[in-house]
């Protein structure tokens, strides 16, 4: 019985090694496949320009001037002036306190990471006020193992098939209250526990805005996740082709200092 018990101590070791080492050879793998094209790259981020869906409330959001061109200056530049959070962008932890980190300040190896993907859309699609709850979270964890820490968690719920119609997109009511899916306070929490890098949707926020009582209009999950040092990625673009596990992001915001957010690239290398 003894000598059983250390062999199977012994096979499981050479198990999790074994894994471990597959894992690291697939990563870079990868990584050595992009130049080539055998691994493909999607890119999560909409183009900026004046037409995306700006946050209600917010007049002014973009601005492009051109400043020299080719006719009269022989080269062409332009300037530009945008909200922090527009299109798809970052949202640092200093956006909402008790968050500190800003923009330009967030380690770099959170930026890299494992994605998680919990595919919702079969529940946003009949409920437009559907919260990813810790359930849903846990039978991700059963089919695919823990949520792996440095991992970063994407909420697929198919809102960018209504991107960028402003009326779609947003799902305003009557009172002009947003209807979106987002993740509840519970599984923010739960994910914050795995040490997740960040958190992201296909949506205009994490937070849904849609609850009665207003519970959400105090941006909960905002609180709890950005609080605990984690970003959150919003408007990405569409997640369709991302498998639940197995892709790899990288995140590359704008390193704009004292920043409450920004423009972010988001790229996904496909296993
Ligand atoms: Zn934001």
């Amino acid at each position: 019985m003894a000598a059983f018990g250390r062999s199977s101590v012994f096979v499981v070791c050479i198990a999790v090694f074994s894994t471990l080492l597959l894992q690291n050879m697939h990563h870079d793998a990868m990584l050595e496949g992009i130049p080539s094209g055998k691994t493909r790259v999607l890119d999560l981020s909409y183009a900026i320009n004046d037409k995306l869906v700006p946050w209600p409330g917010d007049g002014k959001f973009f601005e492009a001037k051109v400043n020299a061109t080719i006719e009269k200056n022989g080269y062409f530049t332009r300037s530009f002036w945008m909200l922090e959070h527009y299109g798809t962008h970052l949202d640092a932890p200093a956006h909402f306190p008790p968050g500190k980190t800003t923009v330009d300040q967030i380690p770099v190896k959170q930026l890299f990471g494992p994605a998680v993907v919990i595919d919702v859309r079969a529940e946003s699609g009949k409920d437009p006020d559907y919260q990813l709850g810790t359930a849903r979270v846990e039978d991700w964890e059963k089919r695919h193992g823990r949520i792996p820490e440095g991992a970063i968690v994407l909420l697929r719920t198919g809102w960018a098939l209504r991107w960028p119609d402003v009326q779609k997109y947003r799902n305003q009511d009557a009172q002009g209250k947003m209807h979106f899916p987002g993740f509840t306070v519970d599984a923010a929490k739960l994910l914050v526990k795995r040490k997740v890098s960040g958190l992201g949707c296909d949506t205009l926020s994490i937070d849904t805005l849609s609850i009665d009582y207003g519970a959400s209009e105090d941006f909960a999950v905002h609180h709890i996740s950005l609080g605990a040092g984690l970003y959150h990625l919003e408007n990405l673009a569409d997640l369709s082709e991302l498998p639940e596990t197995g892709a790899f992001l990288i995140v590359a915001p704008i390193k704009l200092e004292g920043g409450s957010g920004g423009p972010v690239r988001v790229f996904a290398l496909l296993p």
